[in-house]
């Protein structure tokens, strides 16, 4: 499945809420409220890959694996979102 085909989809930045450090470039499907990342929608990642804060330290998500398919749960109230740029 090519995620790039999908015409509902937007390009959002996540920022972690304490510090407002900017984590990752993400492809997101509908415009509901972001509750988890799937790994394979993460277009830049400006973290060390352990789901914390690089600035601050703040663990943000979860490892979680969904339909078999790695996915990171969104810590409540950890990040916040910028962006909804439609494509
Ligand atoms: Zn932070």
């Amino acid at each position: 499945m090519n995620i790039n085909s999908h015409t509902d989809t937007y390009v959002i930045k996540i920022h972690c809420s304490r510090c407002n450090e900017y984590l990752y470039k993400y492809r997101k499907r509908s415009n509901g409220a972001l509750v988890k990342c799937h790994a394979d929608r993460i277009m830049e990642d400006a973290t060390r890959g352990d789901l914390k804060c690089p600035k601050c330290g703040r663990e943000f998500a979860r490892y979680k694996m969904i339909k078999n398919k790695p996915a990171q749960k969104i810590i409540r109230g950890r990040v916040y979102v910028k962006g909804h740029l439609k494509r």
